[in-house]
């Protein structure tokens, strides 16, 4: 497995506006920015917003596996190399401190504990209910890719943005 520097190389193309993370162009927003976006959407859309951002955080997670083992070089049945090459990742991304990832193969269940969540961020304790929809999306696809596992739910049952002291994932299957 590549080390952290190894494996996330950004680079700057200020003529044609394009920064690149190890050759995928990314786009560098304010997490200000993406928190007024993430509330005009709840606000005016309401549930269906929830599902808006689920779906896309969904297909980020199972489609980005491939390109994120190819980055690392991990070995892809290694889950102590895939979710320490995460852990590393979405941290400098500023995505999250991914604190903990727990596999019950019995029962086809994982749970994920995560600080600092960019989506909760703008929320400030304050939301009625969790709020990280699309990381709980993007959690689930990356789950179903890398531990081969088929047709889950995650559902977010402890939040940053509503002023729990963590945000708690659980996934499990979807029809049980
Ligand atoms: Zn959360």
């Amino acid at each position: 497995m590549r080390t952290l520097e190894e494996a996330l190389k950004l680079e700057y193309d200020s003529a044609n506006a394009n920064v690149t993370v190890s050759g995928v162009p990314i786009i560098l927003i304010s997490k200000n920015t993406f928190g007024v976006l993430h509330k005009e959407l709840i606000s005016v859309l309401g549930r269906g917003a929830e599902g808006v951002l689920y779906h896309a955080g969904y297909e980020g997670g199972r489609k980005g596996f491939k390109h994120i083992a190819r980055w690392w070089d991990f070995d892809v049945k290694d889950r102590e190399e895939i979710i320490s090459a995460y852990a590393q990742m979405l941290s400098r991304f500023g995505w999250l401190n991914l604190e903990d990832v727990e596999v019950d193969d019995q029962k086809n269940e994982v749970v994920i504990t995560a600080k600092n969540c960019f989506e909760a961020r703008k929320y400030a304790g304050q939301a009625d209910k969790p709020v990280c929809h699309y990381i709980r999306g993007f959690l689930c696809g990356f789950v179903e890719s890398a531990f081969k596992m088929e047709s889950l739910r995650c559902d977010e049952v402890s939040c940053q943005g509503r002023g729990d002291e963590i945000c708690k994932f659980v996934l499990k299957p979807m029809f049980w």
